[in-house]
């Protein structure tokens, strides 16, 4: 039997969707997954993107109807969706695994082999940066592993207390995540300005920082193309103050890439401008950099750029993924009103100065996506 031509049609569209889900989480989560939603909705009208979003509730308010933070369920709508968003999610505030409370972000980042966070810090023109000299760097900051306790290991804890008074953390570095961490980097380098900067303390933690030095600078002798160099974390925590300007691509290791990202973020302008992808080889999650920040959930005063500039990533990850060239376009479409928005003092939230709340904030980029 012959599909009518509508038909075909209707499943030619369906198989050309692409899945969002939508994971709000906690704090300003909601607020801010709002107006990041409504921009892609926007985006997708405009750019034909084909965009289907569906919601799921992780944190707090999945804690309260489903007895757990992060449902099983959610997981594999994950899995199945081509990306997703996540919120900030407020953890510390959660009860124990075995009573429900499991952390999204890093559940979700090792079940979904996510192991490249991609960390961008860019000053805007017109904003007051905080650091001596503007920047644009990304940080490539390696993902599953490292001194992060709650997922390092395949069974039980990377912290342990032999007694009472003696705490233990252990800490894994593996070959295979320096190595693939370090070739996201120099990728990433390719389309920039062709640098990279491994970030270690191999001084102290000789074999650990060692294997991930010798994994990154056998990658760099594949990448002649890009210039390469070496620099201790902590004087980098300097550096970002002295001269952020002189870097492109910084890879690390999890710990000191999450600490040094928010330096960066903060350097550039605000938190509140810090975007992320955790993206492994088939999925790609959007995250804001910062927390759930408690102290101003629901007073309409945070500021929902991160989060949209994180979903303009995943733009960018499913456009080259599917060869979708029309991502990209959206992408640069969202980034560009981000900036135009920033540029200008009386279209900026409180963290930067301005007066916009949250709400107020995405009207203002709906009218520039127009
Ligand atoms: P959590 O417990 O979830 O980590 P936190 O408040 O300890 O939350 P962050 O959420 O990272 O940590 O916030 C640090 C500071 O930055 C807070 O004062 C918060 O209000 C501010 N902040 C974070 N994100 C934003 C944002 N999007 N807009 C405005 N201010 C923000």
């Amino acid at each position: 039997m012959h599909e009518s031509p509508r038909a075909a049609r209707a499943a030619m569209m369906a198989a050309a969707r692409m899945h969002i889900a939508i994971l709000p989480g906690d704090g300003i989560g909601p607020e801010i997954m709002t107006v990041t939603v409504e921009a892609l909705a926007r985006l997708d009208r405009r750019f034909a993107l084909g965009l289907a979003f569906e919601a799921r509730e992780v944190g707090l308010a999945a804690l309260a109807r489903a007895g757990n933070t992060l449902p099983d369920a959610v997981i594999d709508a994950c899995r199945k969706a081509d990306g997703f968003i996540l919120g900030p999610v407020g953890h510390h505030d959660y009860p124990p695994r075995a009573e429900g409370g499991r952390n999204p972000s890093g559940e979700l980042r090792i079940a979904l082999d996510l192991y490249a966070n991609i960390r961008p810090s860019r000053s805007y023109e017109g904003l007051p940066h905080y650091g001596r000299t503007p920047m644009d760097l990304v940080i490539a900051r390696e993902n599953t592993e490292g001194f992060y306790a709650d997922r390092n290991m395949h069974q039980g804890s990377g912290e342990f207390m032999p007694t009472p008074d003696l705490a233990l953390s252990v800490r894994k570095i593996s070959a295979q995540a320096s190595r693939r961490i370090a070739q996201v980097a120099f990728r990433l380098a390719k389309r920039r300005r062709r640098k990279v900067t491994a970030v270690h303390k191999a001084n102290v933690l000789k074999l650990g920082e060692g294997l991930f030095l010798r994994e990154v600078r056998a990658v760099a002798a594949q990448h002649p193309e890009v210039a390469y160099d070496e620099q201790l974390v902590d004087s980098m925590a300097a550096m970002l103050v002295r001269d952020a300007a002189r870097y492109d691509v910084l890879v690390t290791t999890n710990m000191y890439g999450d600490i040094l990202s928010d330096e960066a973020a903060e350097l550039s302008g605000s938190l509140g401008l810090a975007a992320s992808i955790n993206a492994g080889e088939a999925h790609c999650m959007a995250q804001a950099q910062h927390g759930s920040a408690p102290d101003i959930a629901g007073k309409d005063l945070a500021n929902p750029a991160s989060l949209a500039l994180s979903a303009a990533m995943l733009l960018g990850w499913l456009g080259e993924r599917h060869g979708r060239p029309a991502f990209a376009e959206a992408q640069a479409a969202l980034e560009a009103a981000v900036a135009r928005l920033i540029a200008d003092p009386a279209t900026r939230t409180r963290d930067l100065g301005g007066a916009l709340g949250t709400r107020a904030f995405g009207a203002a980029l709906l009218e520039r996506l127009a």
